[in-house]
């Protein structure tokens, strides 16, 4: 059998991980020595395809056709707070697919769906991970954000299909870092994984008792990433340029482009040092032809300041969790730190108030998710009967739009999973040859306000006066968080299975 790898697929890197003939796990190397690769795509002016470090290499030159950051949009609906949001900050163009609600990229003429962005950053990390292995690499399995749901878990799976790449598992990414942590040290102990990475904030509450991890709690924010941070510094500098020299510069995709690599810069910086110069010389030109420069120096004060709201929000999150788990901060025995934002000072610093302990140096905040998803991979495998066991649940609850444009719950958030549940359907006039509902996945109280999963329907209902008939629905929710739908006539057994999705066309 072949090697099962570990994928960290990330908003801003993603990374591979492997076991090798001892049980040993490694992170697959790059030929640059780093392990990282940016989760960049774009196409030059010549056509051809970049993917990794290539491609952000010429990010400044090539904006438009350059895509980062794309996991925000994955699975996502076109008309939704998120585009909104990622549209006013991008320089690549998004529009809506024909078939509904779907987002694609245009980029260099062609429109790329979410799915097929997510397939060519896979099939670079599977490439390297190839190499370096001197073997095919057909199975793997793949870590996203707690917070994801069914759609965004089922495109990751495509993206998978359309390079026959095996998605063995999805795994939530806390639970990875989790897995890291603790398999193989007999542990019996209570953790919340922090994971701030660059487009996602995720928590987990994790209960570690020996090779078993179950998640008690989980909650994110899809708003809160590494990027909200630049985002931060990059509106402190604009104002500032415009208060002294009049000039709005948010306009000026060049302009931006290098505001931003330097905002991320400095904010990296800021998490070692005091105070960064932040410097743009020749940024534009008056109308008078004058050059104008960006010359500032931003201290960690400075930017704590900037950015303390998005960090509340982030202990606001963890005690929504623990509060769901009916536990409080004293109750938990370790805080793990995972994504490249969590080395920000203050973050250890307000966590170490919040738990009262300061975060383990346990696992690294890189290299945990890779690592976690390449032990579950082996253990997938593995005949010595080391087998992991992951209890996971569901980040929001799950549902169908009800009378009125309701939201009815079936599963809770923090449902646990796998899991099945069924209702009991009724006719509402009399002939009703089918019965059609709207799933939604989310916490508001009106179904709309939800994230849409997809409609299902099912047909061939027997004819009978309204309210004779009835149909049970069975919502079953697999080990990886994904949900598919069956129905049945209880009198004439007739039954119908699908997974539900949105439609296409
Ligand atoms: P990840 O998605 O885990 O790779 O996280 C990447 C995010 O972490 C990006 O927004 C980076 O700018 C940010 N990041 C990386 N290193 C640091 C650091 N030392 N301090 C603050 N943020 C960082």
């Amino acid at each position: 059998m072949s090697r099962i790898i570990g994928i960290d697929l990330g908003t801003s890197n993603s990374c591979a991980a492997y076991t090798d003939e001892k049980g040993k796990v490694h992170l697959v190397p790059y030929k640059d020595g780093s392990s990282t690769i940016p989760s960049v795509f774009a196409v030059d002016d010549k056509g051809n395809e970049l993917i990794g470090h290539e491609a952000k290499r010429q990010w400044q030159l090539n904006p438009k056709n350059t895509v980062y950051a794309s996991k925000r949009l994955i699975g996502r609906n076109y008309k939704s707070d998120v585009v909104d949001t990622m549209s006013a900050v991008v320089a690549y163009a998004m529009k809506e697919s024909e078939a509904e609600n779907e987002v694609l990229i245009s980029v260099a003429g062609k429109d790329f769906r979410m799915s097929e962005i997510a397939s060519r950053i896979l099939e670079k990390v599977r490439g390297v991970a190839a190499d370096y292995l001197e073997e095919p690499v057909e199975q793997a399995v793949v870590t996203v954000p707690a917070y994801f749901t069914d759609r965004q878990r089922q495109a990751v799976k495509d993206a998978g299909d359309l390079i026959g790449l095996e998605v063995l598992r999805i795994i939530n990414e806390p639970t990875a870092a989790a897995l890291a942590y603790g398999v193989g040290r007999s542990l019996n102990e209570k953790v919340i994984i922090y994971d701030l990475g660059g487009g996602t904030f995720d928590v987990s509450l994790i209960e570690i008792r020996d090779r078993v991890f179950e998640v008690k709690a989980t909650g994110g924010d899809i708003f809160l990433g590494g990027l909200d941070f630049d985002n931060a510094l990059i509106r402190y500098v604009l104002e500032g340029f415009k208060e002294k020299h009049g000039v709005d510069l948010s306009g000026d995709p060049v302009a931006m482009q290098r505001i931003k690599d330097l905002a991320e810069r400095t904010k990296i910086d800021l998490s070692a040092r005091e105070k960064v110069p932040f410097s743009v010389p020749f940024v534009t030109m008056t109308a008078q032809g004058m050059p104008l420069n960006i010359e500032l120096e931003i201290s960690r004060e400075l930017f704590q300041q900037l950015t303390q709201g998005l960090i509340d929000r982030s202990i606001g999150v963890i005690e929504q969790v623990l509060s769901d788990a009916g536990l409080t901060a004293a109750d938990i025995d370790e805080v793990m730190l995972v994504g490249g934002q969590s080395r920000m000072p203050l973050i250890h610093q307000r966590l170490t108030d919040f738990f009262g302990k300061p975060p383990s140096k346990a696992v690294h905040p890189d290299e945990a998710v890779a690592i976690g998803a390449a032990q579950y991979g082996h253990s997938l495998v593995d005949d010595t009967n080391l087998r992991i066991q992951l209890l996971d649940v569901i980040p929001m609850a799950i549902g169908l739009e009800a009378a009125g444009g309701r939201f009815h719950k079936v599963f809770d958030r923090n449902a646990p999973i796998p899991n099945a549940k069924a209702i009991m359907g009724t006719t509402s006039f009399d002939g009703q040859a089918s019965l059609a509902m709207r799933i939604f996945q989310g916490d508001a109280p009106d179904a709309i306000s939800n994230e849409m999963l997809g409609d299902f329907l099912f047909e061939g209902i027997r004819p009978g006066p309204a309210g004779s008939v009835h149909v049970e629905v069975t919502f079953d929710i697999n080990v990886e968080g994904i949900l598919t739908m069956s129905a049945r006539d209880p009198q004439t057994g007739k039954e119908m299975t699908t997974t539900v999705r949105v439609r296409q066309n």
